[in-house]
């Protein structure tokens, strides 16, 4: 014994169980990977493997600079990422087709009442309202099952051909992966669709990371810019998303813009994690965000366009939103967009969409049309401007005015 407090003792035996986190830290191979089965984050994570298997993650650290100006992106990851390795080896990852059992045992019994023929078989079932109700009250209930691969991909494709036949091809309805990340799986569920005349879903109306017909609204695949394009914002409006949960690796940059002098401003009916470190936390109720926007919209096309005509508004919207087209009005109702083939002096234009914008010239015209992708129309008559279609109230008057072609 000594006059310290500490007594050093040099025992290895007794230190053993620092060997637990070499071994589980241990490994030997590197590789970069992202965990794209359900997340467009496409965070970029180091993956330590040992004997093949994934032992640990981490965050990489070499992203490039996007360019001068803007925060870091890295390091970019969240929760679910971190821990993405237990969903590998989780003892309930789904790795076969489960059905629930009572439409199994229906279909196994249609079919062998139908002699073996699988459509007959979920023919008889569609027709049998108790067999219906029977499966679809069974919905929401658990009763999974096990099947065979064959078996699965015999029953969609049964009920795919009975629905053509019985109600035509336009009433099958699919989704297929993301194409950021699953091209292949993406392509060939929605080559399938595409080519049976089925309806091509947008993948976002299935997992909802953005609101629901975003893409058909907006004509857009996604939201387009990308997240650190926040940082150039003054001014954000939160809605439909709770950033801190939903885009986890990124929403540094909105507490990094607060700090450049952002004001934030959140919708959403509970005070929500994004909530709390917002300007304004606008309570709505849900349905009532329609009603604000719409709102907004009025305010902005009464007094920026209507009861006068401010340029920088005038000129945004024509370079970069589809406001300028126009549409057919009849009984004060908007009807179709307003075609090329409609006017006159256009009626033998060829171009992409044939709709008609209110053109550059002052006071406006109508000019036909617009999209770059346009091919050319007689000689003399191209190239012609991008543009959109959206409804420019004061440009309606117009639709009887000789169109010019754009410049
Ligand atoms: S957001 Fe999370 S789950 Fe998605 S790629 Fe990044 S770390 Fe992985």
């Amino acid at each position: 014994m000594t006059d310290r407090w500490i007594s050093e003792k040099v025992a290895p035996a007794e230190r053993k169980w620092e060997e637990f986190y070499r071994n589980r830290f241990s490994h030997d191979k590197r590789v970069r990977s992202t965990h794209g089965v359900n997340c467009t984050g496409s965070c970029s994570w180091e993956v330590f493997v040992k004997d093949g298997i994934v032992t640990w993650e981490m965050q990489a650290l070499d992203y490039p600079q996007l360019e001068e100006g803007l925060p870091p992106y890295e390091p970019r990851g969240c929760q679910r990422g971190i821990s993405y390795s237990w969903y590998l080896y989780s003892p309930i990852r789904v790795k076969y087709p489960y059905a629930r059992g009572v439409l199994v045992d229906m279909f196994r019994q249609a079919k062998r009442e139908a002699l073996g023929d699988p459509v007959d078989a979920w023919a008889a079932i569609q027709e049998n309202p108790q067999w219906r109700a029977k499966y679809q009250q069974a919905r929401g209930k658990g009763g999974f099952r096990r099947i065979r691969w064959d078996e699965a991909l015999e029953i969609a494709a049964a009920s795919t051909v009975h629905t053509i036949r019985t109600h035509g091809p336009d009433r099958v309805a699919g989704f297929s992966p993301i194409p950021a990340m699953s091209q292949v799986s993406y392509a060939a569920g929605s080559r399938f669709m595409s080519l049976i005349g089925g309806t091509v879903m947008s993948f976002y109306d299935w997992y909802c990371d953005l609101p629901p017909a975003s893409p058909e609204v907006w004509g857009e695949q996604t939201d387009v810019h990308e997240s650190a394009d926040w940082y150039n914002a003054r001014f954000i409006a939160v809605m439909g998303a709770n950033l801190n949960m939903t885009r986890t690796p990124d929403t540094h940059f909105i507490s990094e813009v607060r700090h450049a002098g952002a004001k934030l401003t959140v919708f959403s009916p509970d005070f929500s994690q994004v909530a709390k470190y917002a300007d304004w936390w606008i309570p709505t109720n849900p349905g009532q965000d329609t009603a604000f926007w719409l709102a907004v919209d009025h305010v902005l096309l009464t007094e920026f366009y209507r009861d006068s005509q401010v340029e920088y508004f005038e000129s945004y919207a024509r370079q970069y939103t589809d406001l300028p087209h126009l549409v057919q009005v009849s009984d004060g109702k908007a009807g179709q967009y307003l075609r090329a083939s409609k006017l006159a002096a256009t009626r033998t234009w060829r171009t992409a969409t044939g709709r008609c914008s209110c053109g550059t010239a002052r006071p406006p015209r109508p000019a036909c049309p617009t999209e770059a992708s346009a091919t050319a129309g007689p000689p003399g008559q191209g190239p012609l401007e991008p543009g959109a279609d959206r409804l420019l109230p004061r440009c309606q008057d117009l639709t009887g005015a000789e169109p010019h072609r754009l410049p």
